[in-house]
């Protein structure tokens, strides 16, 4: 059994205020594993209060001294990648592939952030004036569980680099991945109150961080439907506010596309971290003179797809992260049915032999119509919708047709036709042909799925505030 019983405030591992206690189910078989001691609004405005002290100073610092930070919480972040993997996979079930591949990519955000400010001007003159970008003040991080360590990572990276200091209030649900990472972030040895970490519960501790007037920013990453809440009580205090929420990405596959090769790509992409992930290509776009051709690859390439115990080597699809997730998936798969979508491979229920976890079938409805719910809501699990199309034109249109606009993706012979689809698609990110990923390069939201932009240059002034002399 693990115990989680502390927090990290000021420096220093403390016990918290709070003494509500939450068990930490492992999803693979709904055993108990841990308890976490979660902590209340005392402990988040003693953290809050840390890190105002200790702002003072860093806001100070030189970029020199930043860059020697980041170099140190990349080593200490390193050094935990294997406890990390262990870790994901037990705790939210995230399958030995994917969590090894996200791990890999947990430095880069602190050496893209080096990388910024090793040519980021700070200063500059506008005609006689002198204009500063100072930065923005505490930041309140909100994190998710399906990527707990990389948003906490990227986040923290960049406040660091801009001179703010952050409470963490990462998921409930990610509290032993987050007692690795605060005992990482604390042995890269930097001054006390930059970093402090509150393991709370959203509606107590995310509540209070949105609220306190000693917060500046929040950097919260999460549903659609929690970000709005956020937004509503962070204008009180006129907060800053960068929201990275939830998708419904498209995947247009054009007609001069090789079907051979995008399908079986578009089929695992959209089981991508078991389907819980805000960028999954969950709605397939297909031309519909092609799609019996379409229906029969993605068959063929769901009947490959393992869906079993994550820490399973062969892995690709593991358990939904609890009962709630796996309901909810059932409950859309129960509602394609009943719209009229037809079922081309999964549907309701557990694999065989894997009934004690939260597993789904990797599922997949065809002759999906843009318009059903199935299609326009987030799901957050294996399940692919494929939606014919008559021409580009109206392949666009549907790409469109979405409250969400956070990722898209585009498959083409053609690099020219694909980069002018792509110019009328509204979303934050685009990928042509592939998967592409790279931490210098903005990343949010158009529409629902966010406001603000993460990473590069765009994610670092976010955590700044411009001021003006005039002379
Ligand atoms: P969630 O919104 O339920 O929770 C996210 C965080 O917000 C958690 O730490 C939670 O405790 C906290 N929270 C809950 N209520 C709160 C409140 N009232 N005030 C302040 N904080 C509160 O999301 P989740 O289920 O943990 O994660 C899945 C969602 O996150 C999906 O919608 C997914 O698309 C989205 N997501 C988006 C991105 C992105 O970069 N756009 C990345 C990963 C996940």
């Amino acid at each position: 059994m693990k115990i989680v019983n502390k927090i990290y405030i000021n420096g220093m591992f403390v016990t918290p205020h709070g003494a509500e206690i939450f068990d930490v189910i492992n999803p693979s078989n709904n055993q108990k594993i841990g308890e976490v001691t979660l902590a209340d609004e005392i402990d988040a405005k003693n953290a809050i209060a840390a890190a105002k002290v200790a702002f003072k100073s860093f806001s100070k610092s030189t970029v020199a001294t930043r860059i020697d930070y980041l170099r140190k919480l990349r080593t200490a972040v390193e050094k935990r990648q294997q406890d990390f993997i262990d870790i994901m996979i037990e705790e939210y079930g995230g399958t030995r592939q994917f969590v090894t591949m996200s791990s890999k990519h947990t430095g880069a955000w602190f050496d893209s952030m080096i990388e910024v400010l090793q040519t980021y001007k700070f200063e500059e003159t506008i005609n006689s004036s002198f204009v500063k970008l100072q930065p923005v003040g505490v930041v309140g991080i909100i994190t998710p569980w399906n990527s707990s360590n990389s948003s906490i990572c990227s986040k923290v990276a960049t406040a660091i680099a801009a001179g703010c200091t952050v409470v963490i209030k990462p998921s409930e649900m990610s509290s032993l991945q987050t007692q690795v990472l605060m005992e990482a972030f604390h042995d890269a040895g930097l001054p006390e109150g930059i970093i402090n970490f509150v393991t709370g519960l959203g509606n107590v501790v995310g509540t209070e961080l949105t609220s306190n007037p000693d917060v500046s920013k929040i950097s919260f990453t999460g549903s659609t439907a929690v970000g709005k809440l956020i937004a509503k009580i962070a204008v009180d205090t006129m907060k800053r506010v960068t929201l990275e929420l939830g998708g419904k990405s498209p995947n247009i596959i054009l007609d001069d596309a090789d079907l051979e090769k995008t399908i079986p790509m578009a089929v695992y992409g959209a089981y991508m971290n078991s389907g819980q992930a805000c960028i999954a290509p969950t709605r397939l776009l297909v031309p519909e003179n092609k799609l019996d051709k379409v229906n029969a690859i993605a068959k063929a390439t769901v009947d490959k797809i393992i869906v079993n115990l994550p820490q399973n080597e062969d892995t690709h699809i593991g358990p939904m992260v609890s009962v709630k997730q796996f309901d909810r998936v059932q409950s859309y798969i129960k509602l394609g049915l009943e719209e009229g979508a037809v079922l081309l491979a999964g549907g309701e229920g557990k694999p065989e032999g894997l009934e004690e976890g939260n597993f789904v079938k990797a599922t997949i409805f065809t002759n999906v119509n843009n318009k059903m719910r199935i299609a326009q809501e987030e799901i957050f699990g294996p399940v692919l919708s494929i939606i014919p199309y008559k021409t580009e034109d109206e392949a666009i249109e549907i790409a469109n047709d979405s409250p969400y606009g956070l990722a898209a993706y585009i498959s083409s012979a053609d690099p020219e036709r694909a980069m002018h689809v792509a110019s009328q698609i509204d979303a934050g990110r685009i990928c042509i042909n592939g998967f592409n990923h790279d931490p210098l390069v903005p990343f949010g939201g158009f529409k629902q799925s966010g406001i603000g932009r993460e990473y590069g240059t765009y994610g670092l002034e976010a955590y700044l505030e411009p001021k003006a002399i005039l002379k």
